[in-house]
């Protein structure tokens, strides 16, 4: 599917697409409904996401959003990731988040550190069949990522990796992993490098599968390194500059998370509006009382405040504007309220919210994991007080 090129006129609304948004939005909408909807409870219930729907999204034109249309992808920017991702999570943030670990992460990080010779090798197969996943965290180094104790040590033409990664999205199905280690843990965060490793490279294993209160369709594994040797042309950008790696793509990241969240609490309140508009209590309809339109009002507001940040954040990153305070914000708030309006909905749901057989108590759940991943809330506050405090 490829998009043209655009450029947002200065001034326009922010929720106002131009053609090619509307046109890539919608498609994912119609696809989110007709492709993934039937297939939720399913996923959800076995923790499993089936390889058609994968190959259906890369037909589909979302698994390789910014890739330019000569390496075979669509040739957009960072906001139809965004809106890709939004559309998807409003039915399933499971599928929501494959895509946002492919299209904001990966590919992200291969297109602006990659070489031409890491392009010429990764990008067309991103954008047709290759799943990526990105490996940072470790159990001992989360929010402290750089912490890490993965060892890449210097060997004949390369390096050998040796550690574990813990937590990683899409590992089940990826068959490109970034994976951050270390060449010299003395040196602290400068001695952080970014590597590029195939499934099948000898001594990498995706080990243990996550177990997961939601997003359970999305496989979150751990990744073991066993004397594992990563050729030199597989450095992503340069030895010792892995954090920038790190840090820069995690920024943009966490404004896919941000649309993540809206996707999911438009999700939630559509539902919520549907249903109090047919459950019938005291001879009429439950949204014919305004203390429940009022709190489904209160959502509604919630949403469009987030929505806002996250598209905001989102053209500032296209205008090559700094957007760091933005995307911080946008993370940390589009994930609270995600978990206040699921919440909602499981609420004017009364019982049926509780039960598996309607949809809003696994959005309820999913929601959560919007405040952990891609830098904890504390750690979206942390980056904004810094800023505030200067
Ligand atoms: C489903 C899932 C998918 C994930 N996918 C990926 C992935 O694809 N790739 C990847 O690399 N990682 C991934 N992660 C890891 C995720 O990014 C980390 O879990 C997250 O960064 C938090 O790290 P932690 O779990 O070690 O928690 P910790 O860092 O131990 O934090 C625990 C608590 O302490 C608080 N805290 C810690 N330090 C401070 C501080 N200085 N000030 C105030 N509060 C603090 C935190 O806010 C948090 O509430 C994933 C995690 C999950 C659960």
């Amino acid at each position: 599917m490829p998009v043209a090129q655009e450029p947002i006129a200065s001034g326009s609304p922010l929720t106002v697409l131009t053609e090619d948004e509307q046109l890539l939005r919608d498609s994912v909408l119609e696809f989110a409904d007709r492709r993934v909807r039937p297939l939720v409870r399913d996923m959800d219930e076995h923790a499993k996401m089936p390889r058609d729907l994968i190959d259906d999204l890369f037909g589909l034109g979302v698994m390789g959003i910014e890739i330019p249309e000569s390496y075979g992808g669509a040739g957009a920017r960072f906001f139809h990731s965004v809106l890709a991702v939004e559309a998807l999570s409003q039915v399933d943030p499971s599928v929501g988040l494959l895509v946002d670990v492919q299209n904001t992460l990966v590919t992200n990080a291969l297109l602006r550190w990659g070489s031409d010779d890491i392009k010429q090798r990764h990008l067309p197969a991103m954008a047709t069949k290759t799943v990526g996943a990105y490996a940072l965290s470790e159990s001992g180094a989360g929010s402290d990522a750089f912490a890490m104790t993965t060892r890449a040590t210097a060997g004949d033409g390369g390096f050998v990796l040796n550690g574990r990664k813990l937590w990683i999205t899409n590992a089940n199905e990826a068959d490109l992993f970034i994976v951050f280690a270390t060449i010299n843990p003395e040196a602290g965060y400068r001695g952080i490098t970014a590597f590029l490793v195939e499934r099948g490279a000898p001594g990498f294993t995706v080990g243990k599968k996550e177990d997961k209160l939601g997003i359970r369709a999305s496989s979150t594994c751990e990744l073991l390194f066993e004397e594992c040797f990563v050729g030199a042309a597989s450095v992503l950008g340069e030895v010792g500059k892995g954090y920038k790696v790190a840090i820069e793509t995690l920024n943009e990241g966490r404004i896919g998370i941000g649309a993540q969240m809206i996707g999911l609490t438009q999700g939630a309140l559509g539902h919520a509006v549907a249903y109090t508009k047919e459950r019938k209590q005291f001879g009429k309809a439950i949204a014919d009382f305004q203390a429940v339109q009022f709190q489904l009002a209160q959502a509604a507001a919630e949403l469009e405040a987030a929505r806002l940040l996250v598209y905001n954040a989102a053209r500032l990153r296209d205008a090559g504007r700094p957007f760091l305070k933005e995307a911080a914000i946008c993370k940390l708030y589009s994930s609270q309220i995600a978990e206040h309006v699921t919440s909602l909905a499981v609420q004017l749901y009364g019982g049926y919210g509780y039960v598996k057989d309607y949809p809003v108590e696994k959005l309820y759940r999913d929601a959560k994991i919007g405040q952990i991943y891609e830098g904890t809330s504390n750690m979206q506050l942390q980056t904004i007080a810094k800023l505030l405090m200067g």
